[in-house]
């Protein structure tokens, strides 16, 4: 079966390197597929998944958004923070999560609400992926 380097890289280096036979992750325009030989894009990501299949197995990322650059021999994804499923810490997320939820509870305007949501947002993705793991 065909393949296409996956690469995925965050400020602090690189993640993860291998070959895939087919990437998915969520744009911000919707839900994208990509498999060897797609022809140049680059996409903004959301906050969410990025799933690296190869010989039948899934290899699932967390990401936090970045974006997507397609060639048709390589992917490379590019990610403010990005964890792949087995590193991501549940008791970290889990806190953050609550964290997260208190502050946009909070009625006070010193609070900075799109921040807290954003948070919310990674401790909810982490989680949901680890979660996937079972
Ligand atoms: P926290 O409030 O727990 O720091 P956060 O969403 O604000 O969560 P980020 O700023 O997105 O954290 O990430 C900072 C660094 O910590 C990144 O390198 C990211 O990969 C890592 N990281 C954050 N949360 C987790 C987690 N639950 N498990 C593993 N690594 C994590």
């Amino acid at each position: 079966m065909k393949t296409v380097e996956v690469n995925v890289v965050t400020p602090d280096g690189p993640i993860y390197n291998g070959e895939a036979e087919m990437v998915s992750t969520k744009a911000k325009s919707g839900e994208l597929g990509i498999l060897p030989n797609h022809i140049p894009m680059v996409a903004p990501l959301q906050i969410g998944a990025v799933r690296i299949k190869k010989a039948g197995k899934t290899e699932f990322v967390a990401v936090s958004g970045g974006f997507l650059e397609v060639r048709p021999d390589k992917i490379t994804i590019l990610a403010q923070a990005a964890e792949l499923a087995e590193t991501i810490d549940l008791a970290r997320a889990n806190a953050a999560k609550l964290r997260a939820e208190r502050r946009l509870q909070d009625k006070q305007d010193t609070v900075d609400h799109k921040r807290a949501e954003l948070a919310l947002k990674r401790a909810i993705n982490r989680i949901s992926i680890y979660e996937s793991l079972k």
